[in-house]
């Protein structure tokens, strides 16, 4: 955004009911319902800043490229995203879960290369070659519990917060990978160009944190 305005990405699904009463405590809260709204751009009480709602693999890319100088995401999509031309400032400790391997409870695994379905190919390549395991990566962009289920993969690598989705599906969380939070990350050139404005947003949102 121009000026000294803030635009600030959030991520549409399960975060965004836990960010809009953390902004809400930080004194930002938009103007229209964002819930039941078709706009992807929204006014908030606070003149100079605005937020942007859009899919939460994309708010990494559009803080990169400065289209948001702030952004909330997990850190599942800020580790796949890689991290280019953006600060991770606060973890918001919010929409928290766990990425785990996940399949059936009674089966063993193939010795040689395991297949593995996740929405996050560079992570789970990055954590089976730590391991020491071949795998070949299938990329799936929703409704990973299926793929072990036809007998597409071996395992699958996702979020899991209750362990219902997997149950539902006769699988089993296997190996904990790490803990997840939502972040807030900002521009980095956003950071030097508005560094007054960003400061005081970042102070803000650390103080509704705690
Ligand atoms: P659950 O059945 O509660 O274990 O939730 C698992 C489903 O919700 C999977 O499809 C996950 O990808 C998704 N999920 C769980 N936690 C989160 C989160 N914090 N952010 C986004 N998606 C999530």
């Amino acid at each position: 955004m121009s000026g000294d305005g803030l635009t600030i990405a959030l991520a549409k699904g399960r975060i965004l009911d836990e960010t809009l009463p953390l902004l809400a405590r930080a004194g930002i809260e938009p103007i229209d319902d964002l819930s039941t709204s078709r706009k992807l751009v929204f006014e908030t009480n606070q003149a100079h800043i605005n937020l942007v709602l859009i899919r939460s693999s994309d708010v990494p890319t559009y803080v990169q490229y400065g289209a948001a100088d702030l952004g909330i995401a997990g850190k599942d999509v800020l580790l796949e995203h890689g991290g280019d031309g953006l600060y991770e400032r606060v973890d918001l400790k919010i929409a928290g879960c766990k990425l785990m391997t996940a399949g059936f409870a009674d089966k063993a695994l193939p010795k040689g290369r395991l297949k593995v379905a996740t929405k996050y190919p560079a992570i789970t390549r990055k954590y089976f070659v730590d391991q020491g395991r071949q795998v070949e990566v299938i990329k799936l962009y929703g409704s990973m519990e299926l793929a072990p289920v036809v007998g597409l993969t071996d395992l699958i690598v996702d979020l899991v917060d209750t362990g219902n989705t997997l149950k539902a599906n006769g699988l089993v969380p296997l190996d904990h990978i790490m803990d997840i939070s939502s972040r807030l990350i900002v521009n980095r050139a956003s950071l030097k160009m508005k560094n007054q404005a960003i400061k005081e947003l970042v102070a803000s949102i650390e103080q509704a944190v705690e």
